[in-house]
C-alpha cells in the first residue's frame, strides 16, 4: 500500500461549518491540522452559487444570537466572527412572519416584545404566550453549553425526551396559536412523531434573542474560518474526497479519490456518521454500533427554487416568511398533496432604492419523491426527472403566488434543487436538511458523542449535538473539549 503523503496530529474529513471551528480551535492551539474537502468549495451548507450576478445561500439563511452577551456572539467572538461578517439585523417586529391559511403573526426579537407583538392576534392567550417564554427561558437554562458553562447535571437530558409536539398543544388554548408558535418548524424538520423539544426551545430562544441575516451570503462565514486556520499554519485540502479510513498501529490513514495518503494521531469526521462508517474497516467498531448508526434515520431533505428578480419588481422584506395551507403545520414529510407549505425569503443586501435582488423558496421533501432517480448523477439524470422537478416548481410557484401575487411575472430567471441535488452537493444521505433524526422517544440511541470507543477518532458537525449554525458551534466545542479538555477551552472562549 502507498506510504502516507503526510502526517499531521489531527486530520478532519469535510470543511462544513463543524470541520472549520474544530480546525480553527486546534489550529489556535499550536496543532498540526489538516482538512480533507470532497468539493472544490468550502463550507459544506455555506456555501453560495451566483446566478446573473447575484449570491445564493445554499444551507444558512439566518441565525439567531448575535448580539453582544448572547450565546452565538460569545461563542464567535473566539473565532473572531464578531468583528468580520457582514451582517444585517432581521425586523425586530417580526424576524419571521408565520402564515397559515390567509392570517399572518409575527414573531418578534426580544421576549417581552415577541409576547405584545402576537397578543392582539392572540388577546385571551396572553397566560399562555408568558408561559412559552417562561418554558424557554427555562429549558435553555438547563442546557450548560448554551450558556458557556461546563455540565454539571443531567438536567438538560429530561427535554430531550418531551414531544415538542405535546409541549405546543398543551400550551394553546386555541389550536391557532400551537400551530403558529410551530410555524417556522422547518428550520427543525419538526414532526409530531419524534421531534424532541429542546430543539425548537434552543432554536427559538436563540433567533428570538437577536436574528441575523449575511449581507452578501453566508460563504463569508467559511472564509473568515478558512483565513484563521492557514494563518495557524493549518492546511485545507479542496477536491480530496475522503474515500478510506484506516487504522494502522495507533495511527489514522485517510486515503482520498485523487490517489493520496494522509496520516495522522487524531481523526475528526465531519461528514455524515454512516457514511464515515462505511469508509472504515468494519473490524475497527463493533458491529452493533455499526448497524445503530448505519440505521438511522435522517431528517426530511428539501426542494429550493432560486429566483433572479427583476429590476424593482418585488420589495425587499427584511424577514423570513413560513406559509402553511392550514393549522397543521407539522406535516412536514408528507408527500401528500405537496407543497402544504414553504419558507420564502429575500436575501441582503436590498438594491439601493429597497427592491429585493433575488429570492429563495424552500419546501420540505420526502426522498421518495426523487427515490427512483437516486442511481442517476447530475446533469444526467433524464427527461422524466427534469419534467418532475418542472411539475413541483410550477406547484410550488403557484402556491406562493397566491399570497405574493404578481411574483412569476418578476422572475427573471429561476432554477431548482431537489434532494438528489443537495444529496450530491454535500454528500449527506438521502440529502437530508439536517442529518440524523433524534427522537424524544429514543434519545439515547439517537443521539451520537463527539468522543467513540477508538481513541482518537470523534465526529463533529450537525450530527452530534444539534443542526444550525449554534447547534455546530456547540458542537465543535465538545469534539474539541475530548481532545483539549472542555473547561481548558471553554475557559478560553470566555475570556477572550
Ligand atoms: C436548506 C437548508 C437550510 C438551512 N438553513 C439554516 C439556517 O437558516 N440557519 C442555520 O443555522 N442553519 C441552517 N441549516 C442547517 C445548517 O446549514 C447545517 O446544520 C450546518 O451548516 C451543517 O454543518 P456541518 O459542518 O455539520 O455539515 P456540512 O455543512 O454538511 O459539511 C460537511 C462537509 O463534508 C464534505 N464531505 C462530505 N463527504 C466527504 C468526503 N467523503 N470527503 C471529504 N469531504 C466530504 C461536504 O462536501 C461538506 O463540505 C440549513 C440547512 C439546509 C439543508
Amino acid at each position: 500500500m502507498k506510504s502516507p503523503d503526510r502526517k499531521y496530529d489531527v486530520i478532519i474529513a469535510g470543511s462544513g461549518l463543524g470541520g472549520l471551528l474544530c480546525g480553527t480551535i486546534l489550529t489556535k492551539e499550536g496543532i498540526d491540522v489538516c482538512i480533507l474537502e470532497k468539493s472544490s468549495q468550502a463550507g459544506g451548507c455555506l456555501q453560495t452559487f451566483l446566478r446573473h450576478g447575484v449570491v445564493f445561500d445554499t444551507g444558512v439563511h439566518y441565525f439567531g444570537g448575535m448580539d453582544p452577551g448572547q450565546t452565538l456572539y460569545r461563542y464567535w467572538n473566539y473565532f473572531g466572527l464578531t468583528r468580520s461578517l457582514a451582517l444585517e439585523r432581521m425586523n425586530p417586529d417580526g424576524f419571521d412572519i408565520i402564515g397559515i391559511n390567509g392570517r399572518d403573526y409575527p414573531m418578534a426579537m426580544g421576549f417581552d416584545h415577541f409576547i405584545e407583538q402576537l397578543l392582539p392576534c392572540f388577546p385571551s392567550e396572553k397566560g399562555n404566550l408568558e408561559k412559552y417564554i417562561r418554558c424557554l427561558k427555562e429549558i435553555t437554562a438547563a442546557f450548560p453549553l448554551y450558556n458557556l458553562e461546563i455540565p454539571k447535571d443531567l438536567k438538560e437530558e429530561n427535554f430531550r425526551s418531551q414531544s415538542a409536539f405535546d409541549f405546543f398543544s398543551a400550551l394553546s388554548g386555541s389550536g391557532r396559536l400551537a400551530s403558529v408558535l410551530a410555524g417556522n418548524n422547518l428550520l427543525y424538520a419538526g414532526n409530531r412523531e419524534h421531534t424532541p423539544l429542546h430543539i425548537p426551545a434552543l432554536i427559538n430562544h436563540s433567533f428570538i434573542s437577536s436574528a441575523w441575516r449575511t449581507i452578501g451570503g453566508s460563504a463569508q462565514i467559511a472564509e473568515r474560518l478558512m483565513e484563521g486556520i492557514l494563518s495557524y499554519g493549518g492546511k485545507i485540502h479542496l477536491e480530496e474526497e475522503v474515500t478510506e479510513i484506516r487504522l494502522k498501529e495507533n495511527e489514522f490513514e485517510v486515503m482520498t479519490k485523487p490517489g493520496r495518503c494522509f496520516s495522522s494521531k487524531k481523526f475528526i469526521s465531519g461528514i455524515h456518521p454512516a457514511k464515515t462508517l462505511k469508509m472504515m474497516e468494519s473490524a475497527i467498531f463493533r458491529k452493533s454500533f455499526f448497524k445503530r448508526i448505519t440505521n438511522l434515520k435522517n431528517t426530511v431533505s428539501s426542494f429550493a427554487i432560486y429566483i433572479v428578480l427583476k429590476d424593482r419588481s418585488f420589495p425587499y422584506l427584511n424577514h423570513n416568511y413560513y406559509y402553511h395551507k392550514t393549522e397543521d403545520v407539522w406535516n412536514y414529510g408528507s408527500d401528500d398533496g405537496w407543497p402544504s407549505g414553504y419558507m420564502m425569503h429575500t436575501p441582503a443586501p436590498a438594491s439601493e432604492d429597497g427592491f429585493a435582488n433575488n429570492m429563495i423558496i424552500l419546501a420540505s421533501m420526502p426522498f421518495e419523491m426523487v427515490k427512483k432517480w437516486e442511481h442517476t448523477q447530475k446533469g444526467n439524470r433524464g427527461p422524466e426527472y427534469l419534467e418532475f422537478k418542472d411539475q413541483c416548481t410550477a406547484a410550488l410557484l403557484d402556491f406562493a403566488e397566491q399570497r405574493f401575487p404578481g411574483l412569476r411575472s418578476a422572475i427573471l430567471y429561476r432554477e431548482a434543487s431537489t434532494p438528489l441535488t443537495w444529496r450530491d452537493y454535500t454528500g449527506i444521505p438521502e440529502g437530508s436538511m439536517y442529518g440524523i433524526e433524534r427522537d424524544y422517544q429514543d434519545p439515547l440511541m439517537t443521539t451520537l458523542l463527539p468522543a467513540t470507543k477508538i481513541p482518537g477518532f470523534y465526529f463533529t458537525g450537525q450530527n452530534i449535538n444539534l443542526h444550525g449554525v449554534l447547534g455546530v458551534t456547540i458542537g465543535a466545542i465538545l469534539t474539541c473539549g475530548e481532545i483539549l479538555g472542555l473547561e481548558y477551552l471553554l475557559n478560553k472562549i470566555r475570556n477572550t
